[in-house]
């Protein structure tokens, strides 16, 4: 979708990707297949190209190092290694003054048995790293087994969460440019299920007042890492109207795929002109959005969707609909009640 957006403004993108069978090479002028650890493919990638950026926050960290060497990387190194580690994540967001679920790193049996304590159950114990759509985590109720949780999740490199009674969960996709520039898309109203994103609305159910603090603390954040490019910052909005946030996505999100169909410049766009320096684009809504997800075999349906009147509709190009995956999505865009 990226390359997509790009290709819409004259550009013409080079896709760097471990998989031989990834959906972006049908769209993208040139590809290299190779491994994130490859420096003689990396080098030659970096200097094949004027900018580089990535829509997967768990590229090593090496590898953006020795990229930036080469060529700008948007978002930079601090950005990627903020967000791909939610103990660092959650560091620099309370060290912002941000409001993050109660958390403590869990490196022992001991420090989980001293963070539970002092965090309570129900509780959320993640892997720091490489965890998505609800894969490394479980949840610690009473009288679950403590040990068990542990170690199903590698009994190191943990974190512990308080979990957040929430009402709702929102996201704030927001882009900053090179200028400091800042643009937000209206707060997008986010419904999970197992775990993996199923719809978004927007407007969130969420009043004007809230809406701006979510807002402003995507600004916030995007200012203290000095960030380039468009991040969806997930957040829990309590029923007093208090936000916590619970994610940085340094990377265009799921939550806001309508923007393609549903916005003036959608979040794709928005991000390669974020990263090429360009001015941003407007954030503004065509009507009342229905974003909804295809995962797994419900994407077997297109022909359906396809039919349906309004519905713009979406799909990968992933060749296998193994279940819990993201095979598409399809947005219905309605006049603002
Ligand atoms: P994450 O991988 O952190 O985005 O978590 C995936 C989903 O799990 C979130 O969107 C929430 O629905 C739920 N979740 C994660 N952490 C917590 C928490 N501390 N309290 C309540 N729900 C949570």
């Amino acid at each position: 979708m990226l390359a997509t957006a790009a290709a819409r403004l004259g550009l013409r993108s080079h896709i760097y990707a471990p998989e031989a069978d990834s959906p972006a090479f049908d769209v993208a002028a040139f590809h290299t297949v190779a491994e994130y650890a490859d420096e003689t493919a990396l080098a030659a990638f970096a200097k094949s190209v004027a900018v580089i950026t990535y829509e997967f926050e768990n590229v090593p960290a090496a590898t953006a190092a020795l990229l930036t060497r080469l060529c700008p990387v948007y978002p930079d190194a601090r950005a990627l290694e903020t967000a791909q580690d939610r103990l660092t994540e959650k560091s620099f967001l309370r060290n912002l003054g941000v409001a993050t679920a109660p958390f403590a790193a869990v490196d022992t049996l001991t420090d989980l048995i001293t963070a539970l304590a002092a965090i309570g159950r129900p509780a959320v114990l993640k892997t720091r790293r490489m965890g998505y759509d609800g894969k490394g985590q479980a949840m610690i109720r009473q009288g679950d087994d403590t040990e068990a949780a542990f170690r199903a999740l590698g009994g190191k490199d943990l974190i512990l969460e308080g979990f957040v009674q929430f009402e709702r969960e929102v996201s704030v996709i927001a882009a900053r440019g090179q200028g400091g520039e800042f643009r937000a898309y209206d707060i997008c109203e986010n419904i999970h299920k197992n775990h993996i994103l199923a719809q978004t609305l927007v407007p969130a159910h969420l009043d004007a007042a809230a809406c701006k603090r979510a807002e402003n603390l995507a600004r916030q954040i995007c200012e203290a890492l000095g960030y380039v490019g468009v991040t969806g910052v997930e957040m829990f909005a309590a029923a007093d109207g208090v936000l916590i946030v619970n994610e940085i996505a340094p990377r265009v999100h799921n939550s806001g795929h309508w923007t393609i169909d549903g916005a003036v410049t959608s979040q794709f766009e928005q991000h390669i002109r974020a990263i090429c320096g360009w001015p941003l684009g407007s954030t503004r809504r065509h009507g009342a959005i229905d974003m909804r997800n295809l995962i797994g075999t419900d994407a077997l349906d297109w022909r359906k969707l396809a039919a349906q009147d309004g519905v713009a509709l979406h799909l990968y190009g992933k060749g296998e609909a193994r279940a819990g995956r993201k095979m598409g999505h399809f947005t219905r865009v309605m006049p603002e009640t």
